[in-house]
Formats: C-alpha cells, structure tokens, sequence
C-alpha cells in the first residue's frame, strides 16, 4: 500500500475505532482483582515484629516505638513502589494493600503516615500498657519543616 493510502488507512481506522483511554478523571476504569494500591496498616492486628521494615526493599517503613514495649510500622509513601512485600510477609496479615493509587499532594510530609494508636478507655489495662495511645507523628527522616524537598 503506497505511502498515502497507509495513512489514510490508519485516520479511518482512529475514526471508527474506541479510544484505548478514558477520560480520567471524570471517567475510571475498574481496578482488577489483587490491584496493589497503598499499603493499609491495621494496628490491632500488628504485634510490633518489624519483618516489613526490615524486608521493604525500597526502605519505606520504620518501626517506631510509641510506647514502651509497643512498636508499630510508619509508611513513607513518597518511597513505597506498591510492590506489596510488606502484605505478603506479615505474620499477622496486618497490612494489606488498598485500592488507593491516588496520593499526590503539595508536600512530602503528606507522604509520611505514623501508627496511630486506638485511644484506650481511661484506666484500662491496654491503656496501662501502651501508655495511653498515641502516635509518632513527626517523620525522623524530613528533619526539616513540611514540604521543605528534603530528600
Ligand atoms: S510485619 Fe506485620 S506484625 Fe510485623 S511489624 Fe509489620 S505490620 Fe506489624
Ligand atoms: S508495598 Fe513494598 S515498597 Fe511499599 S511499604 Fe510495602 S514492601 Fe515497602
């Protein structure tokens, strides 16, 4: 086929042929099964043993100690590639991978995720325990103020 015609051919073909895209965001494809979003921590599941931070191969988690003897995994999700090694090895299956894809934001301390800590009841043993519930919230490796670029 000359050289015209294969391009005449190809603009028909666009014409009467579905785009291979949609028009995201108004339009959105269905996330197939096992779709890995953004790891999901469940901190009542999580007993502290720090396997996913010591296995994540890009680095993303840190154990942080909130208590003593209590130990949960912070996420930097700026460094998390979803790979999903952190759902697959838990011995607690405490994480699991959502269907949350969707994370920009304008700064990088909106990546940084801490362990939150139920808020025990006043004067119950787990709150005697834990040391009241709470949570590591400044992120050890941005030392400086929030959306600084620090990297
Ligand atoms: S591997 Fe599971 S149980 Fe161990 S620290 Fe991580 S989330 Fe918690
Ligand atoms: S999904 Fe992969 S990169 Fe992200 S925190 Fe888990 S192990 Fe690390």
């Amino acid at each position: 086929m000359s050289y015209p015609g294969t391009i005449a051919r190809e603009l028909f073909l666009r014409l009467v042929s579905r785009p291979a895209t949609v028009c995201y965001p108004r339009e959105r494809l269905t996330l197939p099964p096992g779709f890995r979003g953004r790891p999901r921590l469940d901190v009542d599941r999580c007993n502290g043993c720090g396997l996913c931070a010591r296995e994540c191969p890009s680095e993303a988690i840190d154990l942080l100690a909130l208590a003593e003897k209590v130990k949960r995994p912070a996420f930097y999700f700026d460094r998390c590639t979803f790979c999903g090694v952190c759902a697959e090895l838990c011995p607690r299956d405490a994480i699991t991978m959502s269907a949350v894809f969707e994370l920009a934001a304008g700064s990088r301390q909106a990546f940084y995720e801490p362990p939150v800590l139920p808020v025990p009841e006043p004067g119950s043993k787990a709150g005697a325990a834990a040391g009241g519930g709470g949570a590591a919230s400044e992120p050890e490796r941005y030392p400086q103020a929030a959306g600084d670029g620090a990297r």
